[in-house]
């Protein structure tokens, strides 16, 4: 595909101009970076893998009917999606403490919480992505009233649908981040999933060793972040056509 013009750069991706109007091309980079920029580096084939494992997380979302922004994969390090107006949320999930949640209420990570919680942190890098309560949402008018009771109901649903798979594969999905966005249809607008869903955006562990296999092995230097990725895609078996096939994912007992 002729190279399109760039609409915007992130940390781990850059968006192009879609082939049609309401569509954009999402290029995911091998750069990975945390705490907020300041630990960076270039993680060969991250990008390749990432593209492909939110692949497989938005088209198993579209499966069980939860709209979002994936349309189709272009190529080993781009798809085609829907151009959405991003609401400024960083829409967190978790099943068990760990990250900030833990270090802010001083639990021992690891520790299951009695229910899934629902958290938004107000998406500006230059504030540190500060936790934001609902009200604030409403007040500032990043989303109104019944826009954050669905964006609730999607990212429990998603909760549902990605803790079921993970766990298919002897992984448990201890937390994750989503992005949501608004498209209008027939002039209505509403909210689908966008952005990505990868092991960049989730935390995963081993069932049985407690192995982490998401972006915590980059910001704590726990090993290879390749590696790490490369088990969970060869478990979901969504590995890229070059690598080693597995006919099946792995169930785990
Ligand atoms: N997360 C993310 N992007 C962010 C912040 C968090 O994808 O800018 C993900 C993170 O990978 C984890 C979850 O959201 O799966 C919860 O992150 P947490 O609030 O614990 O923050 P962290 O410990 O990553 O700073």
């Amino acid at each position: 595909m002729a190279r399109r013009n760039k609409i915007y750069e992130g940390k781990a991706k850059v968006l192009y101009e879609g082939p049609e109007p309401g569509t954009l091309v999402q290029y995911f980079k091998d750069d990975a970076t945390a705490f907020n920029a300041e630990k960076k580096d270039v993680i060969d084939g991250k990008g390749v893998l990432n593209n492909m494992l939110s692949e497989f997380f938005m088209s198993g979302l579209t499966n069980v009917g939860i709209p979002n922004h994936f349309i189709k994969r272009l190529n080993m390090r781009e798809q085609l999606i829907r151009a959405v107006e991003i609401v400024p949320l960083e829409v967190i999930v978790r099943n068990i403490a760990a990250g900030s949640m833990a270090k802010r209420l001083g639990m021992k990570e690891g520790t299951k919480l009695s229910r899934p919680i629902v958290e938004f942190s107000y998406k500006d890098d230059s504030l540190g992505d500060p936790l934001v309560p609902e009200e604030y949402i409403t007040a500032m008018g990043w989303a109104n009233q019944p826009e954050l009771d669905e964006i609730v109901s999607i990212a429990l649903r998603v909760n549902d649908f990605m803790c079921g798979v993970m766990y298919g594969v002897g992984i448990q999905l201890v937390d994750f981040k989503i992005e949501i966005g608004r498209v209008y249809d027939a002039e209505l607008p509403q909210l689908i999933v966008a952005d990505e869903i990868s092991p960049d955006s989730c935390r995963l562990w081993d069932v049985k060793s407690g192995e982490k296999l998401d972006k915590d092995v980059f910001r704590r230097d726990l090993g290879s972040l390749t590696d790490a990725y490369t088990e969970v895609a060869r478990r979901l078996n969504v590995l890229p056509a070059n690598s080693t096939p597995v006919t099946k994912p792995t169930l785990v007992n």
